[in-house]
């Protein structure tokens, strides 16, 4: 099979052909139909996140379809068309499997990090943490749903129930946030890189209320704010944009360091904390939400053989929506 293949961090991609995986026994082989790109790829490219498998087969948004079963399947018969998140695999018997935060798994593998991913035209995949894909969506629109979508949901949840909620970093996450929130009937402050107007003009398009760049005030008090972009100076920022009691939520799994600022920022009671990874049942509560809100995903197209250009682009923020290569086969 064609694969776009990570040799080590900081190269680009390499297309290669390589052997298609065979599904162990309680995996299914999928025929990668869609893969979106996450800026968690960049920072597993950029060698940000350490020790990932190497060589590499990015990707943690596939949308495929079942060709091969191994021999303890049992949830799935083969052609059912599935998607695959990052988390790929749990352990089920340590404290977090067990007290159900398997986001948290001592022993947890992640799809496109430490287990091969979708940027290739088939993958393995444990077939507990395969879901089913809601059919309103193509398999394009689908897979940003399986990151973006998923620790978006999460990263909102996680927020609490405060209507006036600031995103920091308009781009896959937060498009597919601001729709759930919106049908939840809040009120979204997007704010964006300085200067970037597209993104603002983005954002009101899909109803935020306000948009702006990150270093201005949001016109009104926030109870919560959800930071998606890896920039750490947004912390002390969105900390002042919330009220007494609000929290704020970094939804990403990689950030720069955070500036020092003063305790009062946190003071009356104001929260930080972050989201890390997904459980399945945040996957099965999103993917059956999304077609009611209906949630709409905004996607670029690549082929396979532009993962590299894909990466570049969504590095300098040349992205409107989410990426997702496409695979002809
Ligand atoms: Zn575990
Ligand atoms: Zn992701």
């Amino acid at each position: 099979m064609r694969a776009m293949v990570l040799d080590k961090p900081r190269q680009p991609l390499r297309m290669a052909e390589i052997p298609r995986p065979s599904p162990a026994p309680s995996q299914v082989l999928i025929r990668v139909r869609a893969c979106a790109v996450c800026r968690t790829d960049l920072h597993v490219t950029d060698g940000e996140l350490s020790h990932p498998k190497l060589p590499l087969i990015l990707g943690h948004e596939i949308v495929g379809s079942i060709e091969d079963t191994g021999d303890k399947v049992t949830r799935f018969h083969g052609s059912e068309r599935v998607g695959v998140p990052w988390l790929g695999w749990t352990c089920g018997t340590c404290e977090y499997c067990l007290e159900d935060r398997e986001n948290l798994c001592d022993r947890a593998r992640f799809t496109g990090y430490t287990l091969d991913g979708g940027y290739a035209e088939y993958a393995v995949c444990d077939e507990r943490f395969c879901f089913r894909i809601p059919e309103s969506y193509s398999d394009a629109e689908a897979a940003p749903l399986l990151c973006a979508g998923l620790i978006g949901y999460r990263s909102l949840a996680k927020a609490g129930p405060g209507k006036r909620l600031g995103i920091y970093g308009f781009g896959a996450a937060a498009h597919i946030v601001a729709q759930v929130a919106n049908y939840q009937q809040r009120e979204i402050y997007a704010f964006t890189r300085p200067g970037d107007t597209k993104a603002q003009e983005f954002a009101l398009s899909l109803g935020a209320v306000w948009a702006g760049p990150s270093t201005s005030m949001a016109p009104v008090p926030l109870e919560a704010a959800i930071i998606f972009a890896p920039a750490g100076e947004l912390v002390p920022q969105a900390l002042r944009a919330v009220k007494k009691g609000g929290i704020v939520v970094c939804g990403g799994i990689h950030m720069s360091d955070i500036p020092s600022f003063s305790y009062s920022r946190l003071w009356e009671e104001r929260t930080i904390c972050s989201v890390a990874n997904l459980t399945r049942r945040d996957g099965e509560e999103f993917l059956e939400l999304a077609p009611k809100v209906p949630v709409r995903t905004d996607v670029q197209t690549f082929p396979l053989g532009g993962a590299n250009e894909a990466l570049s682009r969504l590095r300098s923020g040349k992205v409107t929506g989410a990426a997702v290569l496409v695979t002809e086969n």
